[in-house]
């Protein structure tokens, strides 16, 4: 007991105690969230700057990050537009490298004498003369300076107003006063010994300060073992708030929906089409759940085209034979628009009120649809963020559903869950997505949800014919649009590019359209992108959706849940530059009707092995829940479960796809700290996540 309190009022001692922390530097630290000595310790490095080798300059590729060294061959100092300073370095590999500063102090520039020994780290880029780099970080060597830097720096996330020496410097304080491994220690050695995972306190003395002889690769890679301690004890403290979050909500009361459930039943004899049998096994779970007086958490994934919607609109019938209202709430006005037409079309037979909330319902529109979800007139609400405003108040939000969870962020769909009437308990909360996650990642991702899955088309689609053609089969494809639209179909052509600003990706999208506008005289075609408003772009769409437009050019924008079934040609440019997840979205915009629908995935020469098969996969799978397994095994780290793709917090240093084999492990951790040192768990939770406020009022 006493180890424990001497451990606690050290990891929480505030870090004006540190040499360098004054009141103005606490306060900068402070704005980052870093207040105690354990922030500091565990403000670990988003990556190292590898100073152990020194790259012959010819070798140097544009795009990468290194360090070269070379003697200075001319200095150009330039005042046209802004004073501006070139250093032309050289090495025995007869490569050539331009630095170049655009701030920098006399003395700086006096440094670089011709014939100076010049050691640099930056990264490389294309330049007017060469490779240059721009602002690197360099060191001008005495003649006799053989030793190479320390092994490798680590590179800390920036903090406004700290250097990054300050901040190595404070880091460094803080570990000083690392406690003994056992009083810093919260994993059993039972658990790290059959890994060969290092202690808390060796782990953070690697990570921070790497020794001489450390494992480079495994360390740039995020693979050492000091990394995976430091995982595995992260990845358990997001296990650990998500279950928490669970637990004491689903200690709350929520309306049990448990009525006889006649209206979900008069939908359903309503729909032109019958359910699928997973469409009814999936509602039968959703309905199980709804009838508990506990609020429901229930993730539904299904593949683009499962038919998700109808199942959400059954669950919203519940409510409202309850007596109770449901949300929906989508991430964009059209596709939101979409699911109010359709709930309109569904629900109005059936005396079922459906209002719309959206940014741009305003004035009085917006006072009338306000007025009726407050008063109760309205029994289901359709919109977008708007519904989560403040001024927004429900008569009896019961249900809370929403779709397309991977846009948006775990903490906005708890808003929409707090929009439940006081006195009533808290709504019942659904969640769909299109993203299909591999099981294994899926405990993990949503811990704090129950999953259900879709996993079968409706029938009569005929599945979308992939083709993979090399950039120069380009002007064939003029034709295939043509005859498409012959017939009375619709095409895409989706345009992605090399580069991934916005501004290039629209000025491509733009001339494609020219192009294709001049070559397809006959055709109506349209043109969305990044950078149009928001009220050009669903104009466009709208446009396209009618019918008003046969061929519409567009850049990824168009990816999420927009249907449109007479749609049957889609062409996507650079498909090798693409990740399998946004592939399979992007396909999923065709093959919605009954036609006989095609993908083609243009690449430019070479290909890569990788997006040779990821292209493969494309060609020859449409399933989403085996593409998602295909593309966790294909991607790197970091790449399947972006923070902003699933909306999960980001993590320190885990990496959900790279760390993978660790989960059964934290879930078995999870499952033994909550059941038998519930203390054990908090102090987890703390260290990493930051103290009570993130689940005190879930
Ligand atoms: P998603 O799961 O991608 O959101 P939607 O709910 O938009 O899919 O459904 C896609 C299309 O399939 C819609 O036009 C919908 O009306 C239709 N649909 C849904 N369920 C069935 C079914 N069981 N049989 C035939 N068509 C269906
Ligand atoms: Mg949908």
């Amino acid at each position: 007991m006493q180890e424990s309190v001497a451990f606690a009022d050290l990891s929480r001692a505030p870090l004006t105690g540190l040499p360098g922390v004054g009141p103005r530097v606490a306060e900068k630290l402070a704005a980052r969230g870093l207040l105690t000595l354990q922030d500091l310790w565990l403000q670990l490095p988003r990556q190292y700057e590898d100073r152990t080798r020194i790259t012959p300059i010819r070798e140097l590729r544009p795009g990468t990050t290194a360090q070269v060294e070379g003697r200075v061959e001319a200095v150009e100092r330039g005042f046209r537009y802004r004073p501006s300073l070139r250093v032309a370095l050289s090495d025995e590999s007869r490569g050539t490298l331009v630095l170049r500063f655009f701030h920098f102090r006399a003395a700086q520039a006096a440094q670089f004498a011709p014939g100076a020994r010049v050691r640099c780290y930056g990264s490389a880029r294309p330049g007017q003369r060469g490779l240059e780099m721009v602002h690197p970080s360099y060191r001008v060597l005495a003649d006799d300076d053989e030793a190479l830097g320390d092994s490798l720096d680590p590179v800390y996330p920036a903090i406004e107003g700290i250097g990054p020496v300050a901040l190595r410097r404070l880091i460094g304080a803080a570990l000083d006063r690392l406690p003994l491994a056992d009083e810093l220690e919260l994993l059993p050695a039972s658990v790290l010994r059959p890994l060969r995972l290092p202690t808390l306190r060796e782990a953070l003395l690697t990570v921070h300060r790497p020794p001489r002889d450390a494992d480079v690769a495994a360390l740039l890679a995020g693979t050492h073992p000091a990394q995976r301690r430091l995982a595995l004890e992260e990845l358990l403290a997001h296990q650990l708030s998500l279950r928490r979050q669970r637990i004491a909500l689903q200690a709350r009361a929520a309306p049990a929906l448990a009525g006889p459930g006649a209206l979900a039943r008069r939908l359903r004899d309503s729909l032109p089409f019958a359910l699928t049998a997973a469409q009814a096994r999936v509602f039968g779970q959703v309905r199980a759940d709804l009838a508990q007086p506990r609020p429901m958490l229930r993730l539904v994934q299904g593949d683009v085209g499962s038919g998700k919607t109808v199942v959400a609109a059954m669950a919203a019938m519940l409510a409202v034979e309850a007596g109770r209202q449901a949300a929906l709430m989508a991430p964009t006005e059209l596709l939101a628009e979409q699911h109010l037409a359709n709930l309109r079309q569904w629900l109005e037979p059936l005396g079922v009120r459906v209002a719309w909330l959206a940014g741009k319902v305003t004035g009085k529109a917006r006072l009338r649809a306000l007025e009726e979800v407050a008063s109760g007139a309205a029994q289901v609400v359709v919109g977008t963020h708007a519904l989560m405003q403040e001024g927004v108040e429900f008569s009896a939000l019961a249900l809370a559903i929403v779709d397309e969870q991977h846009r948006f962020g775990v903490h906005q769909r708890l808003a929409l869950r707090d929009k439940g009437a006081a006195g009533e308990g808290v709504p019942h909360q659904l969640v769909m997505t299109a993203t299909p996650i591999p099981r294994t990642l899926a405990m993990s991702a949503y811990a704090d949800l129950d999953v259900s899955s879709i996993d079968e088309l409706p029938p009569g689609r005929t599945p979308v014919q992939t083709v993979v053609l090399g950039a120069g089969r380009r002007p064939e494809l003029v034709e295939r649009i043509r005859a498409a639209c012959a017939e009375g179909r619709q095409a895409y052509w989706v345009c992605t590019l090399i580069d991934d600003s916005d501004e290039v990706v629209a000025q491509a999208a733009q001339s494609t359209f020219e192009s294709l506008s001049a070559a397809l005289p006959g055709l109506r075609v349209g043109l969305v992108h990044g950078r149009m408003k928001p009220r050009e772009k669903q104009a466009t769409m709208r446009a396209f959706k009618d019918g008003a437009l046969d061929l519409l050019v567009a850049t990824t924008v168009i990816e999420v849940g927009v249907d449109v079934p007479n749609a049957s040609l889609m062409i996507v440019e650079n498909a090798e530059r693409l990740g399998l997840a946004q592939l399979h979205q992007l396909r999923g915009r065709v093959g919605r009707g009954s036609t006989a629908s095609s993908c083609v995935l243009l690449y430019q020469p070479p290909l890569s092995a990788l997006a040779r098969e990821r292209l493969e996969t494309m060609r020859t799978t449409s399933d989403g829940f085996e593409i998602a397994e295909k593309d966790l095994a294909l991607r790197g780290p970091g790449e399947l479960l972006g923070t902003r793709q699933t909306g999960l917090p980001g993590f320190r240093l885990a990496d959900l796809a790279r760390d993978a084999d660790l989960l059964p492990q934290v879930h078995a951790l999870a499952d033994a700290l909550l059941a038998g040192s519930p203390e054990v768990a908090d102090r987890v939770v703390e260290r990493w996540i930051g103290g009570a406020a993130r689940y005190a009022g879930a």
